[in-house]
């Protein structure tokens, strides 16, 4: 799945929004997040980031290895 990270917070632009073909994309207080069951991979979020906020999970840096989990667990309990 793709991960947004830092980068989004208190920013959200929200471009990624309009652009995921599953609706997978949720707005939080401060960040936008990804539901990773739901996430197909397509990239087309990353794509149009203007922050480069969002990474494939399997590619994220280090720094930002943690929102792995931060977008996981905005879903948890859906
Ligand atoms: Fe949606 Fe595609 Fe981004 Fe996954 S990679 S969140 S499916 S736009």
């Amino acid at each position: 799945a793709y991960v947004i990270t830092d980068a989004c917070l208190d920013i959200m632009d929200r471009s990624c929004l309009t652009q995921c073909p599953v609706d997978c994309i949720r707005q939080g207080e401060r960040m936008l997040y990804i539901n990773p069951d739901d996430c197909i991979d397509c990239g087309a979020c990353e794509a149009v980031c203007p922050q480069s906020a969002i990474f494939f999970d399997e590619e994220l840096p280090a720094a930002q290895a943690a929102y792995r989990k931060v977008n996981a667990e905005f879903f948890a309990g859906d």
